[in-house]
């Protein structure tokens, strides 16, 4: 263990962000680098799953009861006021550790205080994506689009003002909130996501967890600006093990289940840990996948679905047309994009699923629900041609076309399957992703001196 380097790895404390910063956390661990992880005391309380050997594990209140459902911006508050308190006295305490003080910080770049408070103190402070490259190009673009009046994002009109997105990207694709749907460009959401953009980006660097091969040009923008960029994923492809520290208990049942199938004849669903849906919404996707005739499998998470209870959701699967439906309220994701069975993912885009499903050589039916999602499956759809995108068409016979559109697809599935190969090698030894790790670990040794 290299002492004279110690890193405080800070995630946004929410599922979709714990897992690529532990991942990246356990990369660091391997090279000899002393890694501090930090969660909130809520989330620690939560984890089922022990945590990889050799990270040190601290944790901050969050400010908020433990029964309180962390809802996005009341969730951001907190973590501003009573969070950031609380980190910037931890800092603090670390730097003057007699031991082996903390020498650099990685936070997640949606905290612009995680990354501004280290900095206050002299402590140097990377800032970590967890999104797409080319969602954080069209984050940090946002004031650019509003100032031309490339609004509202709800139009079909190609946008002009995102480098390096030019000729595919439309209105439609740029990121989303949640209240104001029309209006994309004046969600409190969106807008808390464009600051918390604009002011991490300022940071001396900035990680991605994503490969030269799939955002080329977006990276290349990026690049020409200040910081230093790294492109360093996928990182969950760097090791075997599909273990995640996660928030929900998995339903490995679902595992014997998928035995049970033909290779390539199940469709696999799930909107990530945060998509809530309507009741409409569920019945159209219900309809539509039982229309397909193909099993199915579908993540639906307590709480998920509006104004039902989850034993309504499995009588309901279970009475759709053939009773092939099979719901679990958390999957081991990676096991199941990885089974012959499955022959495409139905899913939000978010971005770990959109890299999980790259790295399986997974088509995938998208369906984004907010944030960067929006432009993740314009890629998927328009760019890498890995599968469709329905993008914010929630009806019955769009689900049913589009799923067996995907499943029949011998073009979307030779796609697919050579962009696994590519990252395969990106993540090799020499290869792209892992040169870039290399590179950022001499990087953090050098600001450690
Ligand atoms: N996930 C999982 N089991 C599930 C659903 C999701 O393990 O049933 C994991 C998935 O593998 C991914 C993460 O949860 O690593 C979700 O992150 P993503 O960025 O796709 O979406 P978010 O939850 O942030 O919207």
């Amino acid at each position: 263990m290299d002492a004279a380097v110690h890193v405080l790895v800070f995630p946004w404390p929410r599922q979709g962000h714990i897992n690529p910063m532990l991942q990246f956390a356990t990369a660091l661990v391997d090279t000899g680098i002393q890694v501090t992880f930090l969660h909130t005391e809520h989330n620690l309380r939560r984890f089922a799953q022990a945590h990889p050997p050799g990270l040190r594990l601290l944790s901050i209140p969050d400010g908020l009861p433990d029964d309180h459902p962390r809802g996005f911006l009341a969730f951001m508050e907190s973590m501003c006021m009573a969070g950031s308190a609380a980190y910037r006295a931890l800092l603090l305490a670390l730097l003057s550790a007699a031991d082996a003080p903390v020498t650099c910080v990685v936070a997640d770049g949606t905290m612009p205080f995680a990354i501004e408070i280290p900095e206050e103190l002299g402590i140097p402070a990377l800032s970590f994506v967890t999104h797409s490259a080319c969602s954080y190009l069209a984050f940090l673009s946002m004031p650019k689009l509003v100032e031309l009046g490339e609004t509202p994002f709800t139009a079909d009109d190609l946008v002009c003002s995102v480098p390096g997105m030019e000729g595919f990207l439309r209105r439609r694709d740029l990121p989303r909130g949640l209240y104001c749907t029309e209006h994309g460009d004046g969600d409190p959401l969106v807008l808390k996501f464009a600051e918390a953009v604009g002011r991490t980006s300022k940071a001396c660097a900035l990680i991605f967890n994503t490969a030269a091969s799939m955002e080329r040009p977006a990276l290349a923008h990026l690049a020409s600006g200040t910081s230093d960029v790294f492109a360093i994923g996928p990182l969950h492809a760097r090791s075997s093990s599909a273990a995640s520290p996660s928030l929900w208990r998995e339903d490995d049942g679902c595992m014997a289940w998928l035995d049970g199938h033909e290779d390539r004849s199940v469709v696999y669903v799930s909107l990530g840990s945060l998509a809530v849906i309507t009741h409409e919404q569920f019945t159209e996707f219900l309809s539509g996948l039982a229309a397909t005739g193909y099993a199915f499998l579908w993540v639906l998470r307590p709480g998920m679905v509006k104004t039902t209870t989850p034993a309504l959701l499995r009588e309901a699967v279970g009475a759709a047309e053939g009773g092939k439906g099979r719901v679990v309220e958390w999957a081991p994701q990676r096991d199941v994009l990885r089974h012959r069975a499955v022959g495409c993912f139905l899913t939000h885009a978010g971005w770990n699923s959109t890299l999980e499903c790259a790295v399986e050589g997974m088509p995938m039916v998208c369906w984004p629900f907010f944030v960067d999602q929006q432009t993740n499956s314009r890629f998927v759809g328009a760019v890498w041609k890995t599968g469709l995108d329905m993008k914010d068409v929630c009806e019955r016979g769009v689900v049913e076309r589009t799923v067996r559109e995907v499943m029949a697809s011998d073009e979307i599935k030779a796609a697919a399957k050579a962009m696994a190969q590519q990252l395969r090698l990106d993540i090799a030894e020499a290869g792209s992703s892992s040169s870039e790790l290399e590179r950022l670990v001499r990087f953090v040794r050098e600001l450690s001196v």
